[in-house]
């Protein structure tokens, strides 16, 4: 007999976690997805990586504390909006890599290259796609039911307690009932309609980085039923991806992260941002929300021969020229806009240190606080930049038991788990790798996961 029946929406990370959790501890599992099973996964299948709390291990270069991994949290985020919970998310992050093991994810040795995470965060074999893949393979074993094309429709609340959930199925509504229902259905990134109040016009620019299927219906239900909201509203985390991306689905390869080691104009050929500011990975989330609120919302970084190398590497080819004025030329600016930028930078850099972190340009209004190399040496690059949203903030409020806080008080049997919950420790910014640790925590406390 199992112990309770619980019903799980959503099918990447955190839902998968909280099943896998659920399952092993005797209970009964039913996982509705929204997506066909061939694009199963949600956002998570284009991860690579965890950031987490750990002692020195084999899968990174050394250690990284909790108190260390929540001071860099706070150094993007501002605030804990969750206090209680981001303890509880920090502390148990330390768990996070050994059970993902333990449950078939193979991490890699230490990674060097341009990232610069390799004490602080893990990557895994065959990224995303990989651990979605062994997660599914999982559920067969633990005889979790998994309904794909099922996307959540309604709940019925009944005061503080949930009756029962609709999901969509191709021949009509079908009504599920439960013990306990986590949701795990992501933000609101995929649904151009929500964004528009927030970008309006511009929102037909931003490209999706992740999965189609993340509308938001299931956070819009809670919210709608009275749930208690936390995190930032607006949008989301954005990153600079090439404008050539698809709309939808473009993954990791199509970011951009040679900014610092460059300039980047807007569409008049003007500079709109210190470059140096910081580098990869705990601002690279910032570009995409400064290109959301320019002109045509579009930018374009130009480096020069030097730079190639010391950032990763690109889908697409970048537009090239022997010259500034070409290059000008190809990327439709102003006449002399980009040649005027480009003299200004150069002529104003300060390499008087022989570290390039401190080297800086104060050739116009904006400075360039570091690595300001001179663009000097042909041949000269240009990729061309959108907002690339990878997901949105605001989501429901949950206590440290996982459990929905509403305006009345906490559902007995409703939790929530992952994205749709991170805004309880993520109010805005974000620390690359931490998304996949959120939503291991929140789905496996969910799933029962006491204390350990
Ligand atoms: C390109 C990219 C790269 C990233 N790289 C990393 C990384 O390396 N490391 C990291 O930690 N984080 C990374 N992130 C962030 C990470 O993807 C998220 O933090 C994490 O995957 C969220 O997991 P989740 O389970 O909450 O949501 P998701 O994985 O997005 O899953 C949500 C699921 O809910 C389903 N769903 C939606 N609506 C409904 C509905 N109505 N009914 C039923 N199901 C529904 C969707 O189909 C989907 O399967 C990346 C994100 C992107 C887009």
């Amino acid at each position: 007999m199992p112990k309770k029946r619980v019903i799980i929406i959503g099918g990447g990370n955190a839902a998968l976690s909280a099943a896998i959790e659920s399952a092993e501890r005797g209970n009964e599992v039913v996982l509705v997805e929204a997506a066909p099973e061939k694009f199963r996964g949600g956002n998570s299948k284009y991860t690579r990586d965890i950031r987490y709390a750990h002692k020195e291990d084999e899968f990174t270069s050394g250690s990284y504390g909790v108190d260390e991994l929540k001071n860099d949290l706070l150094s993007v985020t501002g605030t804990l909006e969750n206090p209680e919970v981001a303890k509880m998310v920090l502390e148990k992050s330390e768990f996070v890599a050994g059970w993902m093991n333990a449950h078939g994810i193979i991490f890699k040795k230490e990674i060097k290259g341009t990232l610069n995470l390799s004490r602080t965060n893990a990557f895994f074999m065959g990224g995303g796609k990989v651990l979605v893949d062994t997660y599914y393979n999982l559920l067969k074993k633990l005889n979790v039911r998994v309904l794909y094309e099922s996307p959540l429709t309604s709940i019925k609340f009944r005061n503080l307690h949930i009756e029962n959930i609709t999901i969509q199925k191709e021949n009509g509504e079908e009504v599920l009932q439960a013990d306990e229902y986590i949701f795990a259905s992501g933000g609101y990134e995929s649904n151009k309609e929500w964004l528009g109040q927030f970008w309006q016009e511009g929102v037909k620019n931003i490209k999706v980085r992740g999965t189609r299927y993340n509308m938001g219906k299931p956070l819009k239900l809670l919210m709608d039923n009275g749930a208690i909201l936390c995190g930032e509203e607006k949008a989301g985390h954005m990153v600079a991806v090439d404008s050539r991306s698809p709309e939808y689905e473009a993954g990791i390869v199509s970011r951009i992260d040679a900014i610092p080691w460059g300039i980047t104009v807007n569409i008049h050929g003007k500079r709109f941002y210190d470059e140096g500011e910081d580098i990869w990975p705990k601002r690279y989330a910032m570009w995409g929300r400064l290109i959301a609120d320019i002109d045509e919302q579009k930018a374009y970084v130009v480096i020069d021969r030097k730079a190639i190398g010391k950032f990763m590497p690109t889908v697409y080819k970048p537009f090239s020229a022997e010259t500034i004025d070409d290059l000008e030329k190809i990327l439709g600016l102003p006449v002399n806009s980009l040649k005027g930028t480009v003299d200004n930078y150069n002529k104003g850099i300060n390499k008087e240190s022989s570290d390039l972190f401190m080297w800086s340009s104060s050739g116009s209004r904006i400075p360039k606080s570091h690595w300001a190399m001179p663009i000097d040496e042909p041949p000269f690059f240009a990729y061309p930049l959108s907002p690339g949203l990878t997901f949105t903030y605001q989501g429901v409020k949950i206590n440290k038991t996982g459990r929905l806080m509403m305006i009345d008080g906490e559902v007995d049997n409703g939790f929530a788990a992952g994205e749709i919950a991170s805004g309880n420790i993520l109010k805005k910014g974000y620390l690359a790798g931490f998304g996949l640790v959120i939503g291991n925590v929140l789905g496996r406390v969910a799933g029962g996961w006491e204390n350990d």
